[in-house]
Order: structure tokens, then sequence, then C-alpha cells
């Protein structure tokens, strides 16, 4: 039987790459999607066309309770959907960036920031420890802004940062199940992220290039190759670690 990960924010960006290089490495592939059913509908559907097995369903952080549905839903598309108990990997994708100022963060952007990109992924992932195969892997999802800075993403950087030491802790402590926890931080990828301005405004794209020693943006392709590595048993000895994915960005 195949392995199975849940990668959360898996119909569009990043996430849909993961999941779709993951479904191609076979892997089975739960994903989440917070309102765009349409979006991962289609993703699904394309990573059964490619001859794999995909579930998504509806979770939007902000939702007072969504974790503990989440949880629930896993296990039923587990057992539905894969005739399994356990998963083998979780993805903590989805997040957010609010683009202002330190001087201009509301407390409204800074909380919802936190949620998302946080609070969300720290109890999720405590939430689905009991689902999680002794031997699994979960991997976090920060941000190159967790170690250099971007104009106006310092409630955003913050939460990376704070989802790095997070990995550590996680990392030791559940080591003792054989549970690797790692990060990946990708640098500025053409996504929807940031309201496209990587992939849509040329002077953002031309200002990253002049920082990126490999010359030029990512494509969310070269994200989803690299967390398909970082998830295989290539990088089985590989645990609490930062991987920086980023062309070489602001060496
Ligand atoms: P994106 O905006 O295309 O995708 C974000 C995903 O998060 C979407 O699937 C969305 O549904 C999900 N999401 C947003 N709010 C949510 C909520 N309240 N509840 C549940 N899910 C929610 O952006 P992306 O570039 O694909 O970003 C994916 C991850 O990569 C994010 O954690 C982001 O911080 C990180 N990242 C992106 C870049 C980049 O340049 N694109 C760089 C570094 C890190």
């Amino acid at each position: 039987m195949s392995r199975i990960v849940l990668i959360t924010g898996a119909s569009r960006g990043l996430g849909r790459s993961m999941a779709e290089h993951l479904a191609r490495a076979g892997w089975g592939v739960i994903g989440t999607y917070s309102s765009n059913r349409q979006a991962a509908d289609e993703v699904a559907a394309g990573i059964a066309a490619a001859g794999g097995t995909a579930r998504m369903l509806r979770f939007d952080a902000a939702e007072p309770g969504s974790i503990g549905t989440l949880v629930d839903e896993v296990q039923q598309a587990l057992r539905d959907g894969f005739g399994a108990e356990r998963l083998d990997a979780l993805v903590n994708n989805a997040g957010i960036g609010e683009l202002a100022l330190f001087a201009d963060t509301t407390e409204e952007q800074f909380d919802r920031v936190l949620l998302t990109n946080l609070k969300a992924p720290f109890f999720l992932t405590q939430r689905l420890l009991p689902v999680l195969a002794d031997g699994g892997r979960v991997l976090n999802v920060s941000s190159g802004l967790a170690r250099f800075t971007g104009p106006g993403y310092s409630a955003y950087a913050a939460t990376k940062g704070a989802v790095e030491v997070l990995t550590r802790y996680q990392a030791q402590e559940l080591a003792a199940r054989g549970i690797r926890v790692n990060v990946v931080a990708p640098g500025a990828i053409a996504t929807d992220f940031g309201g496209g301005a990587v992939r849509d405004v040329p002077q953002v794209a031309e200002a990253v290039a002049h920082q990126v020693a490999l010359g030029r943006a990512g494509e969310a392709d070269e994200i989803g190759s690299a967390v398909a590595a970082i998830l295989s048993d290539d990088f089985r000895w590989v645990d609490g670690a930062r991987i920086e994915v980023s062309g070489g960005q602001n060496l």
C-alpha cells in the first residue's frame, strides 16, 4: 500500500505542486483547500488522470473548530479513500502574508497571520499525532524571509521564524517515535502569494532576480520537487533541519 500524505493548502501554488510531485512519487494524497472547491477538484482529477489518488477536504484555519473537524475527516478519508488507519506524512503548507510596514500593521492583520501560519500548524500537528504513523514525517513551510528582511513582512516573517524554532522542538520531542520533522524555506516563488507580485509585477521579479544567485525567482514546481525529495527515504537521516530552496537568495 502506498504512503499517505496530508498537505494543507493543496489547491494552488506550492501546495498544489507538492501534491502533484508526491502523487507522482507514489504517495496517496489528502489535500486541503480553504475556499475554491473547483480548483481542488481539478488538482484531484489531474492526479487521478496521472494514475494517482487524491482526496480534497475543506479547511479554513480561521473557522472555530476547524482543526477538530479536519482531523475527523482525515481519518474518514484514510479509511474510505485508502483503506488505511494512519498518515505517513504531514506538510503544513497553508500560509498567508499580510503586506504592511511594521508601523502600520494592525492587530487584525497580525492575528490573522499568526493564526494561519503558526497556531493552526501547531495544533493541527498536535491533534494528528495519534493518526501519524511511527516513523512518519512532518514538514513545516517557512520562508526565506525568516532569514533575511523584506519590507512589509514583519508579522509574516515573525511567524515563519517561530515555525522554524517549533520545528526543532517537534523534531526533538517526536524522535522517540521515529518521526522526523524538518522545515523547508522557499525563496521568492511565482504564485498567488502576496497578491501574485513575484509572478505579475515585472519590477518585483527583477528586484528578486538581482538578489538570487541563480538569477530569477523560483517556480512552484521547483518547491514541489524539493518537497518530494525531502519526504523520501533519501532524506532519512535529516531531522530538525531548515532546508532553504531559493536559488541562493541573499547569500
Ligand atoms: P498561495 O497564496 O498560492 O497559497 C496559500 C495556500 O494557503 C492556499 O492553498 C490557501 O488555500 C491556503 N490558505 C490560506 N489561508 C488559509 C486558511 N485560513 N486556512 C486554510 N488554508 C489557508 O501561496 P503559496 O506561494 O503557494 O504559499 C504556500 C506556502 O509557502 C505558505 O506557507 C507561504 O508562506 C510559503 N512561502 C511562499 C513563498 C512564495 O514566494 N510564494 C515564499 C516563501 C514561503
